[in-house]
């Protein structure tokens, strides 16, 4: 993402405002798919403060992905806040995260790793979400199965035991 900041190098104080969006499509994030349908916003200000860059923005967007779970589609917002800041001679600056070639500054990999960094490593469909069966395989929040009337659970043998004891 490049902005022409060119009247903010220039004077000391001085600020400007940004938008504009990133596209990221359908993206692996984790062991996730991540579908991100409509490109996110980001909406942020530049300011020159005593020789040093200061960026601030504000990514907003929405993705679709899997509840870790059952598999069932998530729809998952996503709201992040980026802050950066140069010092020193940026005039040609080439970080990993902000560059700034001549009066064009590109923030591409600072909003990226923004982005990724506010994403969790876990999604759920609903905090009830039962999952899948481990024996059948069936959805569970759709469907009910007898499997767990024929699968004995071992976590269950030691009380019957104790039980016998008495
Ligand atoms: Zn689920
Ligand atoms: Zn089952």
């Amino acid at each position: 993402m490049k902005i022409n900041i060119a009247s903010v190098l220039k004077n000391e104080g001085a600020s400007m405002n940004f938008s504009g969006s990133v596209e990221l499509g359908k993206t692996k994030f984790m062991g996730s798919t991540l579908d991100f349908e409509k490109p996110l916003e980001v909406v942020g200000n530049v300011l020159n403060i005593g020789g040093t860059i200061e960026i601030r923005a504000e990514i907003k967007g929405s993705y679709v992905t899997q509840c870790s779970r059952c598999g069932d589609d998530v729809r998952e917002s996503l709201f992040a806040e980026l802050f950066e800041s140069i010092a020193g001679d940026f005039s040609d600056a080439d970080e990993e995260c902000v560059s700034i070639q001549g009066t064009v500054m590109d923030i591409g990999g600072a909003v990226d790793a923004c982005i990724f960094n506010s994403i969790p490593l876990q999604f759920l469909c609903s905090e009830e979400c039962k999952g899948l069966c481990h024996v059948c395989g069936i959805n569970l929040n759709k469907n009910k199965c007898n499997c767990e009337d024929e699968v004995y659970d071992p976590r269950f043998a030691i009380f019957r035991n104790l039980s016998k004891e008495v």
